[in-house]
């Protein structure tokens, strides 16, 4: 392990900070890096924060960080109500949400979206994990979508292929309200984990990928 804010104490365990824009962000985003993270190490506590929602949205959000954190004992599961599309108008209050999220809390990792995503609330999410964060092992997670503004990322966690499955099957269970869209598919999200598995020429076939913008030794 070579990154010194990544070493965290075995007895409290791993404390993990992830944010998402979006009721699906996290899971699409990190869901099997969580997953795997969840059986491997002793964990502390997990914050998981979404933003954006809407009354159905907000059910089917709480459902899927049900099952993604079942393992874990100590967890917080926040999913506040702004408006999809809208949170730069409201940036002030949601720095603010940062720091009342971050209050008493020391995260060994903290997920957010990639700085150069092309969706507006994305890169906004970014930016402010950043500025709240200033002193933590950042990792940046990417959303497929239709600006095709996936990048180059840096950083890959090889995901079991059981793992793949489980994250995907719970993405299509839980988020009924989104099974119209094109891309919110099976083939979309192993896709994108398989392409990631061959970059990260990994033992077995998948991986999730981040940017991780910097590393500190
Ligand atoms: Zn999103």
């Amino acid at each position: 392990m070579i990154h010194s804010s990544f070493e965290f104490d075995q007895e409290q365990g791993l404390n993990i900070f992830a944010v998402g824009a979006h009721c699906d962000d996290i899971e699409i985003g990190c869901g099997a890096t969580l997953l795997k993270l969840f059986a491997t190490y002793p964990i502390g506590k997990v914050k998981w924060i979404v933003f954006a929602s809407n009354p159905q949205r907000r059910l089917e959000a709480i459902a899927s960080a049900e099952q993604f954190l079942s393992e874990v004992q100590d967890k917080e599961i926040v999913v506040l109500d702004y408006r999809d599309a809208f949170l730069e108008q409201k940036k002030f209050e949601i720095k603010e949400q940062f720091e009342f999220y971050k209050k008493d809390f020391n995260p060994d990792l903290v997920f957010t979206h990639y700085r150069h995503d092309r969706h507006q609330d994305h890169r906004l999410l970014s930016d402010l994990a950043w500025n709240t964060f200033r002193n933590h092992c950042v990792l940046e997670y990417e959303i497929p979508k239709y600006d095709g503004d996936l990048g180059i990322p840096n950083l890959f966690v090889e995901i079991p292929e059981e793992v793949a499955d489980r994250k995907v099957q719970i993405l299509l269970d839980c988020f009924a309200s989104q099974a119209g869209k094109h891309w919110f598919d099976r083939e979309t999200f192993l896709a994108l984990m398989r392409i990631r598995g061959m970059e990260a020429a990994s033992h077995g076939r998948y991986a999730e990928a981040f940017h991780a913008r910097k590393i500190v030794f």
